[in-house]
């Protein structure tokens, strides 16, 4: 039903770079065989899952979005895609993304532009657009993303899906094209809060293979969907978020779904971040810097594209000049700028600072609150082409995305309504360090 459903809608959504099929059904098949033999099969057994094409699968193409890595195979597989075969998901394909994930459309990609579900002619948010447009449309049922500065929860806001982004270290990196690699967490999408706390449960826990992997139990975050909400939870709205930039019925109808959080019994407060504007410009120093070094590995000899030339200077630079789309060679230049002697403490050693400082401001939060609301993004889904000529009108996007990342914590993004052209709306739940119980437990109460 689902390959068929990707084979209806493929042509106008485009949410997917390759399509599995053979390897799918013969899965299915297998799980076919087990139901059929009176086996107990898992949750997870036989599900339609997309991933993000920046998650290497064995065997598998696997292009992050560019034409360097066009033809990339990987040898090895990542720790989430491994431990979601080991639940027995079938994989359906791998999904569209803006080049090494930097970019918040899917406009960026080095090969199609993924239509958003709700309206052919605007975009599915990004740089996880195809992951987010292939659940909403229902060609899977869950699918994982990538966030560095709001890359599952922009993309969920504007395609009307649930979209997590765990704690930085919850979910293993190991097999993640590396973009900017102390921002980089990969998260589910789903229709359902309870299907995104299934598929969280699968792909959480420690993993000696990323050094940034948290040493933590992980719990079946299903045990925290209840049908009413804790008694005595306090809500903190994050007064500047309403701020300028924010379209009205976006105000509009995340306080109204607020109201309904008060409506089911939770104390609701103001809570100021006065830092959290400033995480957007630190971001566009950390992320960059991050990536220029990231990205020094497209060198035409260890992956992906090679063009020859008289010397080995010369090979690199025709392959990273032919590989490299607009958008990536702007950030490796602005981190390779920002990274070099003499603008270190002006630039990325300050932009840390500013992190820190905006940590800061989520701990004093969380002193007062349980978990932060706000909209996820500041407007509904845009036409395709409308934002492609000024970066910086796109960057604004992930305003408020961005500062979770910055802190490390987890952020959700729910639906909670529809402007007047029938575009979903998204209110984004943040929690404290491994706090995703409270996100569950919120967002379900809510749903
Ligand atoms: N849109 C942001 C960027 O372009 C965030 C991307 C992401 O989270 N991967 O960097």
């Amino acid at each position: 039903e689902y390959m068929q459903r990707i084979e209806t809608l493929e042509p106008k959504v485009r949410a997917f770079l390759s399509v599995t099929a053979d390897l799918a059904f013969s899965k299915a098949k297998q799980v076919d065989a087990k139901i059929a033999a009176g086996e107990e099969i898992g949750l997870l057994e036989g599900i339609p899952t997309a991933i993000k094409d920046n998650m290497c699968t064995k065997g598998i193409k696997t292009t992050c979005g560019s034409q360097i890595l066009a033809n990339f195979v990987p040898p090895y597989e990542s720790t989430v895609t491994q431990k979601l075969q080991q639940a027995g998901v079938v994989v359906v394909g791998k999904t569209n993304l803006d080049e090494f994930a930097m970019g918040s459309s899917t406009e960026n990609s080095g090969f199609q532009v993924t239509a958003n579900p709700w309206d052919l002619e605007r975009v599915p948010g990004g740089s996880s657009g195809g992951s987010a447009a292939a659940v909403a449309a229902a060609e899977c049922v869950v699918a994982l993303g990538s966030d560095t500065g709001g890359s599952i929860r922009q993309p969920a806001s504007l395609c009307g899906v649930v979209g997590l982004k765990p704690t930085y270290g919850l979910v293993s990196r190991f097999g993640l094209v590396a973009y900017a690699s102390s921002l980089d967490q990969i998260g589910p999408f789903a229709r359902t809060v309870e299907d995104a706390a299934i598929l969280l449960s699968a792909i959480a826990g420690y993993d000696p293979s990323d050094s940034t992997s948290l040493k933590v139990e992980i719990p079946d975050y299903t045990q925290f969907l209840q049908p009413t909400l804790k008694k005595g939870l306090k809500v903190g709205i994050i007064t500047e978020t309403f701020g300028e930039g924010l379209d009205a019925t976006v105000a509009a109808t995340v306080r109204n779904a607020i109201a309904k959080l008060q409506e089911l019994g939770a104390e609701i407060k103001e809570i100021s971040c006065p830092r959290f504007r400033y995480g957007l410009p630190a971001y566009y120093i950390i992320a960059p810097s991050e990536a220029s070094a990231n990205l020094a590995r497209y060198d035409a000899v260890k992956y992906g594209l090679r063009q020859e030339a008289d010397n080995l200077v010369g090979m690199y630079s025709t392959t990273r000049a032919t590989g490299f789309g607009t958008e990536v060679k702007r950030r490796i230049m602005l981190g390779t700028y920002a990274l070099s002697a003499g603008y270190y403490d002006a630039y990325y050693l300050k932009a840390q600072k500013v992190r820190t400082l905006i940590k800061q401001d989520f701990e004093q939060a969380f002193e007062e609150v349980d978990v932060l609301v706000c909209p996820t993004s500041p407007t509904t889904a845009f036409k395709a082409g409308e934002k492609t000529a000024d970066p910086l009108s796109m960057y604004l996007s992930d305003l408020m995305t961005i500062p979770v990342n910055l802190a490390g914590l987890p952020g959700m993004s729910i639906p909670c309504g529809f402007d007047d052209q029938g575009l979903p709306i998204g209110m984004q739940l943040i929690g404290n360090v491994l706090r995703e119980d409270i996100l569950f437990h919120v967002a379900h109460a809510y749903e």
